[in-house]
This record gives C-alpha cells, sequence and structure tokens, in this order.
C-alpha cells in the first residue's frame, strides 16, 4: 500500500514540474509523439507549438533574490495555464522556457493566441517587491509541417524565438519555411 503511493508520487512527479505544476518534458516526449502519430494518420489537424522565454529572468534572481525568481516562474506559468485550452499541452522546458503545443482547426488562430498570452503575460502586476516591475516573455510560434519530428518542430520555434529575442524581446516571432 505503502509502495503503491510511493509508484504513484514518483509517476506524478514525472508528468508534473513541482513548482509550476506544467507537465514536464519526459511527458511532452510521450504525449505529443502520439498527438503526431495522430496528426499523420489524418492530416486535416493542424498541429501547432509555441516556445516561450522569460526576457531578462536572470535580472530578477540577481535583483530580488532566488525565491522571488521562483515567484515569477510560477505566476508566469499560472497565466499560461489560464490561456490554454483543456487539449493544449502547456510544459516547462527548463528554466524559465516553456513549450506549448497547441491542437486546433485553424492555423490562423496561432499567433494571435500567442500574441495575447505576450499581452496577458506584461499586464500581471507583482507585489512588493516587484510591485513597479513588469515581466515579459518572447515567444517563437511554428506550425509542424507534414511528417515533421519533435526535434525539427522545436528547433524552428527555437529559431523564430531567438528571432523575437534579437528584435527587441517582448514579441511573437513566426517561424519560416511554412506551406501553408
Ligand atoms: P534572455 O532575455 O536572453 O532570455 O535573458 P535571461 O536572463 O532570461 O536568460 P538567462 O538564460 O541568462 O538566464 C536564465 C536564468 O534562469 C538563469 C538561471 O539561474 C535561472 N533559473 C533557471 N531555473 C530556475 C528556477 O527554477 N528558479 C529560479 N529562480 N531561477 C532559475
Ligand atoms: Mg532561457
Ligand atoms: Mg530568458
Amino acid at each position: 500500500r505503502q509502495l503503491d503511493m510511493e509508484r504513484q508520487r514518483i509517476y506524478e512527479l514525472s508528468i508534473r514540474d513541482p513548482l509550476t505544476g506544467l507537465f514536464t518534458r519526459i511527458y511532452m516526449q510521450e504525449v505529443v509523439q502520439r498527438l503526431f502519430d495522430i496528426q499523420d494518420r489524418s492530416p486535416g489537424n493542424w498541429l501547432g507549438m509555441l516556445m516561450l522565454d522569460i526576457d531578462h529572468f536572470k535580472q530578477i534572481n540577481d535583483g530580488y533574490g532566488h525565491n522571488q525568481g521562483d515567484v515569477v516562474l510560477r505566476r508566469v506559468a499560472a497565466e499560461v495555464l489560464e490561456a490554454v485550452r483543456g487539449s493544449d499541452i502547456a510544459v516547462r522546458l527548463g528554466g524559465e522556457e516553456f513549450a506549448i503545443f497547441v491542437v486546433g482547426d485553424a492555423v490562423s488562430r496561432i499567433t494571435p493566441f500567442a500574441e495575447r498570452l505576450r499581452a496577458r503575460i506584461a499586464a500581471i502586476r507583482f507585489e512588493a517587491p516587484m510591485a513597479a516591475r513588469t515581466v515579459t516573455v518572447s515567444i517563437g510560434v511554428a506550425v509542424r509541417l507534414p511528417r515533421e519530428t519533435l526535434l525539427d518542430l522545436i528547433q524552428r520555434a527555437d529559431i523564430a524565438l531567438y528571432e523575437a529575442k534579437n528584435s527587441g524581446r517582448n514579441r511573437v516571432c513566426r517561424a519560416a519555411a511554412e506551406s501553408i
């Protein structure tokens, strides 16, 4: 009985990141692969991803301490969870980096969704000692190409994220090479 509970606890830890409650990278690899398999069999459904990275997060840790950094991570993750649909998969990839996999009916929806999420995060009001401070994110968006691997999709979203960072942060960039 005790062993069963322990097993259950370890299983849950492997699925959810304890700090933010978002899914883990381990869980992502399993579940997103299944989504890809479904899409390959019925290509009518589109699938896209957002790659988010908090801007200048190191400044928050350095300026307010690591605990406050954790508060920010939790608050940003809560905003992500608020924004997504039940069928979306929100993941903490590590550190201050998140991925959201979106399955839907219209490719045109994903960039406006990313833009709304970006604006929501920039509008978060923090309590002291960060009452005067805003936190922003940069987002890279990519729509999965036919039979594209998870690694390749993540790489394209990552390049778009890099572009968002380089063009000034607090913005959304969409990956190129999308045949749609
Ligand atoms: P950029 O705008 O280019 O993304 O800059 P940045 O400062 O956000 O990026 P950088 O990668 O330099 O810093 C990320 C920091 O996140 C460094 C690391 O110490 C911190 N970090 C990673 N995981 C955690 C965590 O779980 N809690 C806290 N508080 N900090 C973390
Ligand atoms: Mg980062
Ligand atoms: Mg960052």
